[in-house]
């Protein structure tokens, strides 16, 4: 039997464990993925040294773990993988030989998706809008795949000066920005990527004004509740190619199952189950208009 589980708040709508259950079947395993709801739980941050000791009694194989604890429990494991030592957040973590390793598969899973999606992309200069953990990961990705330079752009000036100066260390400060100028970022770039929460239920809106948009650039979303976001909406409507968050959403879990099993994942197999259980009809991955999911 392998133990699994989602550490986080406001998890209750989360997919992974019907996809870490399902694909664990197609593997031949009896694997049960059951989430840890901090709100119902009652825990805080200061509660996941016991949490991570209390899983490993309980024989669970490993957590994912998501919003607010990404950052807090790196100190707490025995080692962390390089990437997710850069990112300073672990979104993956597996028990084994009594030691807990974090690993972060978010950037992994995000760099996936996107040189599926738009292989000939990857060396583009391009745009992040969103400077918080999912876009500190997709801008590791983009320059880990290539990118010739990544310009940060966040409604918090700090922030995107910290995810652009973390970004540099790794990569190099020639190859990243921080800027405040959007309309001026979006005409030297090829693709522009929202890890907004803009265009999640809840968070009606685009970060990228619609006017902003040319037929020429490529445009991603990590948002996936809905994954037709209004960003992605506009931007097929304006004839480019878009990568919405289903993509990201599905990658990361292929990482994760495959760090937690030892298995290889079908990630094609992982999307299709993806899009079942989101309502939409077409890969996550096309440049052709999907059907709205229903909310979750
Ligand atoms: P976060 O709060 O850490 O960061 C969001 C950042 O966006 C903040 O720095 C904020 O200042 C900035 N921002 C907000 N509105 C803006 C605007 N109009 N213009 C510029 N910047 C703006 O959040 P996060 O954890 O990084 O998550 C962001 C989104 O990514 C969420 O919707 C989350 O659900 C999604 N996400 C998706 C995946 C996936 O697998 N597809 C994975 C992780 C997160």
């Amino acid at each position: 039997m392998v133990q699994l589980g989602l550490v986080g708040q406001g998890i209750g709508a989360s997919l992974t464990p019907a996809m870490q259950e399902r694909e664990g079947r197609w593997n031949g395993l009896d694997l049960h993925y059951r989430l840890l709801d901090a709100e119902q739980l009652g825990v805080t941050a200061a509660d996941l040294p016991q949490l991570l000791l209390w899983a490993r009694r309980l024989g669970y194989a490993g957590l994912n773990v998501t919003h607010p604890f990404k950052q807090a429990v790196v100190p707490l494991l025995d080692e962390v993988s390089p990437d997710a030592a850069d990112l300073g957040a672990v979104n993956t973590v597996v028990f084994r030989d009594g030691r807990a390793l974090g690993h972060n598969t978010d950037w992994s899973g995000y760099g996936r998706a996107f040189s599926a999606a738009l292989p000939d992309a990857v060396h583009d200069r391009a745009v992040l809008v969103g400077a918080g953990g999912a876009g500190s990961a997709v801008g590791y990705a983009l320059l880990h795949g290539g990118s010739e330079h990544v310009a940060v752009v966040d409604s918090d000036r700090e922030r995107a000066a910290a995810c652009a100066a973390r970004l540099a260390d790794r990569f190099g400060s020639g190859r990243v920005s921080a800027t405040t100028d959007l309309r001026g970022a979006l005409a030297g770039a090829s693709g522009v990527v929202n890890a907004t929460p803009l265009g999640m239920h809840g968070h009606p809106g685009a970060s990228v004004p619609v006017d902003l948009l040319r037929e020429d650039l490529w445009v991603c979303d990590v948002v996936y509740f809905p994954l037709e976001t209004e960003l992605v909406a506009a931007a097929r409507a304006r004839g480019c190619r878009v990568l919405p968050g289903g993509g990201m959403a599905v990658h990361q879990a292929v990482g994760a199952f495959e760090l937690f099993t030892g298995l290889a994942a079908d990630a094609g197999r992982v999307e299709q189950h993806f899009l079942e259980l989101t309502g939409a009809r077409r890969p996550t991955s096309t440049a052709t208009p999907t059907a709205a999911p229903a909310a979750s």
